[in-house]
């Protein structure tokens, strides 16, 4: 089906919602982005985009094949042990080829520009406060300006989404009991090595590479709590309550959480992967599909991972309806998949002793093969 005479509304410019509309576009569908932030700002923190994801960079021509843009080219994953920061394994780099790590600033500025140039139109300031079906049309209604109609609407609004809520009919997401904090210090590191290092401690984990070409190190600091759980993107947290709080991470990680002086903390909430996608003329996609625990680093890869089958999906098809009911059978289950993999890792990098030991011997000893294990992830190419 050529999708020249369709038109799409994405609601949501982040990853997957600009990802989706480039896809779209490229395809021949008339596109509009709508998005209730007033610009396109990004809080101070990285993104790893592993092999699956930068696919999708490079097919969408977001990025020159072969090229990782601003993202800086991974060789692995370091893995310690927080007491002294003693190491315990090297992972290399997936077989599928190598992961990239951004500041996703980078990543949101490649893609709003690559979405204009295309000539998707993007609408800042609009929030969406419903949905609804018209006479075969999609009615979309805004908290303040005209409705919005148009032939299919594709709800990339987040893990709290509110178009999710009208289509699967739930309620809130649940709290996990695990609060994330980011944040970004200046650093010197050198480029030909990057590598993220993962420090396990009980209950508690840190996650460290390099971004902007190893001026900054990005940090994601991720404990079991239960006495904060506020909603939202942009809570700034203490430096100081931070650093009492991963008091035990010693080595050269005490000095870099030393080195912090601006922090915002995540209470991470999630849905279960949804049961239903899509409508015939309301698709979701990202986080508003399948929110994840951020411990397998593939919400962002699997957005772009969506984007692109979406509109091949849509192309592919006799009419939308058919194409939507392709998109969401072919993308369910690994979104699935991928979801238990990411929960799995809240318990695998929280251990106490003496289950620690055991398993940071396990994976001395066979760290390569442990990674091998997630080969179906990073080397599935949907653009293939
Ligand atoms: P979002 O990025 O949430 O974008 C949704 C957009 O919709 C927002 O711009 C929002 O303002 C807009 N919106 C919401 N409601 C409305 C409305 N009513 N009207 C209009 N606009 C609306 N993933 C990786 O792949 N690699 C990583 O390394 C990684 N690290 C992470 C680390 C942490 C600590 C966390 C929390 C997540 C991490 N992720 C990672 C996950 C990744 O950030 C998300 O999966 C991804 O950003 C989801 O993109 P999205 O476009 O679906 O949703």
């Amino acid at each position: 089906m050529a999708l020249n005479d369709l038109s799409i509304i994405v609601v949501g410019a982040g990853i997957g919602g600009l990802a989706a509309a480039i896809a779209l576009r490229r395809s021949g569908a008339r596109v509009r982005v709508l998005e209730q932030a007033h610009a396109l700002s990004e809080v101070g923190a990285g993104l790893q985009i592993s092999a699956n994801g930068m696919a999708v960079l490079h097919a969408l021509g977001i990025l020159p094949h072969g090229s990782g843009g601003p993202g800086l080219r991974s060789a692995g994953t370091e893995i310690r042990d927080c007491r002294a920061g003693r190491r315990v394994t090297v992972m290399p780099a997936p077989a599928a080829g190598p992961t990239y790590y951004f500041h996703r600033a980078d990543l949101i500025d490649l893609l709003r520009m690559t979405a204009e140039r295309q000539g998707v139109e993007l609408l800042l300031g609009q929030r969406v406060v419903s949905y609804e079906a018209q006479q075969g049309a999609a009615c979309i209604r805004l908290a303040d300006g005209p409705a919005q109609n148009a032939d299919l609407v594709i709800a990339a609004d987040g893990g709290r989404s509110l178009l999710r809520r009208g289509l699967v009919g739930e309620g809130a997401p649940r709290f996990t009991g695990q609060v994330a904090w980011r944040a970004t210090i200046p650093a010197r590191h050198d480029v030909s090595e990057a590598r993220a290092t993962l420090t396990m401690g009980p209950g508690r984990h840190v996650v460290t590479y390099p971004i902007r070409a190893g001026r900054e190190l990005n940090i994601v600091a991720v404990e079991e709590r239960d006495d904060w759980h506020e909603d939202g993107w942009r809570h700034r947290g203490d430096p100081e309550d931070l650093r009492r709080r991963f008091a035990g991470f010693g080595g050269e990680l005490a000095h870099q959480l030393a080195a912090i002086d601006s922090v915002h903390l995540w209470a991470l909430f999630l849905h279960p992967v949804a049961s239903r996608w899509q409508n015939g003329q309301l698709a979701l996609l990202g986080d508003a599909a399948h929110p994840t625990l951020p411990f397998m680093a593939q919400g962002a890869c699997m957005a772009l991972e969506d984007a692109w089958v979406l509109a091949q999906c849509l192309a592919g098809a006799t009419d939308p309806a058919n194409g939507l009911a392709n998109y969401q059978s072919t993308r369910r289950d690994r979104a699935q998949r991928v979801v238990a993999a990411a929960a799995a890792n809240a318990r695998n990098f929280h251990f106490k002793a003496p289950l620690r030991q055991v398993a940071q011997l396990g994976l001395s000893l066979l760290g390569a093969r442990i990674a091998r294990r997630y080969e179906w992830i990073y080397g599935h190419d949907v653009t293939r």
